[in-house]
């Protein structure tokens, strides 16, 4: 019996090795989807690893504003169409973020990122006659969308796109995908917007690089467990002409790059969708809206960089963000508060 225990005892001792030799050597792959690299990192299994890749491709056949056979394709061809489950939650919340920043964030901007080429790559200047047409599409509260019975109709003439949150939402559900399967501690990195499940193994937090808008290298870093950090830069996707520089996120007011001062925004939140929405909307509000922004809604924390290179954080980052450029300037970043009511 003694005999017996002893064994016993060797294998579950033998079992945490195992347990926790793969838990301090992660699975990784790096595949290409939603035009972007997305990486992975999981402290799990490889079925957790291909469960997660499946998963993204998936939502991505469906969202795709390109492949003929995805559900935004067709609503796009023909003016309405029938939305699964996913794509209906999708567009629900994302829709929510066109309406709480009044339009800052509108997702039948589509044709007029187009007409500029940020698709295709083929840029172009539009024309001041081609952009109002293509902008008397695009009004977010055009788009009709019935909950229930999942299908959504555009106006005449109009085209969505899901781009400025198919990545955070996509960050969600491969979150949940693996937090349902048992995984506890796992990174994603979507093309720089990144999502983290739960902290590091070790139970320290992530520390996450934020990447210097204005020239090499990183701005800073902040520490986040369960959440995500999400940026919209200029430096993304832009074309230089003549000496002007037009980047891919547009002001829906005249179809122009946003050029309200800023040149990055990062948003650290807890749900991917929001922070990816925002981080498109609140660039194209520029500092000041976007402060009053994050003063009503307070569900996240922000990192900005003007275009002088002046970076603002809001005050719940304090602690967990650390500015990593060498700057001659003593304090260069300033800290937003929230006013006390
Ligand atoms: P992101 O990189 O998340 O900021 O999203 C930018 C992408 O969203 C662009 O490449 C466009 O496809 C699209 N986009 C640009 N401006 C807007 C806007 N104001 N509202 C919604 N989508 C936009
Ligand atoms: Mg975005």
């Amino acid at each position: 019996m003694k005999q017996i225990s002893k064994w016993m005892f060797l294998c579950i001792f033998a079992l945490c090795g195992c347990v926790r030799q793969a838990q301090s050597n992660p699975v990784t792959s790096t595949i290409f989807a939603m035009d972007t690299t997305i990486d992975f990192t999981i402290y799990g299994t490889e079925k957790d690893l291909s469960a997660a890749e499946s998963c993204l491709m998936e939502l991505e056949s469906k969202l795709s504003v390109t492949d003929t056979g995805s559900e935004i394709y067709a609503v796009n061809k023909n003016g309405t169409g029938m939305l699964s489950q996913q794509i209906s939650a999708l567009l629900e919340q994302a829709l929510t973020l066109c309406q709480q920043t009044e339009g800052a964030l509108d997702l039948s901007i589509y044709p007029v990122v187009r007409a500029w080429g940020f698709t295709t790559g083929q840029y172009a200047v539009p024309d001041t006659k081609t952009l109002a047409g293509l902008l008397s599409h695009v009004d977010y509260h055009q788009i009709l969308f019935d909950r229930a019975a999942g299908r959504v109709t555009l106006a005449e003439g109009m085209q969505i796109d899901l781009g400025s949150v198919a990545k955070g939402y996509a960050g969600d559900q491969v979150v949940s995908l693996l937090r349902q399967n048992g995984v506890t501690s796992a990174l994603l990195n979507l093309g720089g917007n990144v999502q983290a499940l739960g902290s590091k193994p070790d139970g320290t937090a992530w520390r996450i690089a934020i990447q210097n808008p204005l020239g090499d290298g990183y701005l800073g870093a902040v520490e986040i467990n369960n959440q995500a950090v999400i940026t919209s830069g200029g430096y993304e996707r832009f074309f230089e002409q003549n000496g002007q520089i037009y980047w891919h996120i547009i002001n829906p007011t005249d179809g122009m790059p946003a050029n309200n001062g800023l040149v990055s925004v990062t948003i650290i939140g807890d749900n991917g969708l929001r922070c990816d929405g925002l981080s498109t909307a609140l660039f194209v509000m520029g500092l000041e809206k976007a402060i009053d922004f994050w003063q009503e809604y307070h569900d996240f924390e922000a990192v900005f960089v003007s275009m002088d290179g002046g970076t603002a954080i809001t005050e719940g980052l304090e602690d967990r963000f650390t500015y990593l450029l060498e700057n001659t300037d003593t304090n260069p970043v300033t800290v937003i508060r929230q006013h006390r009511k």
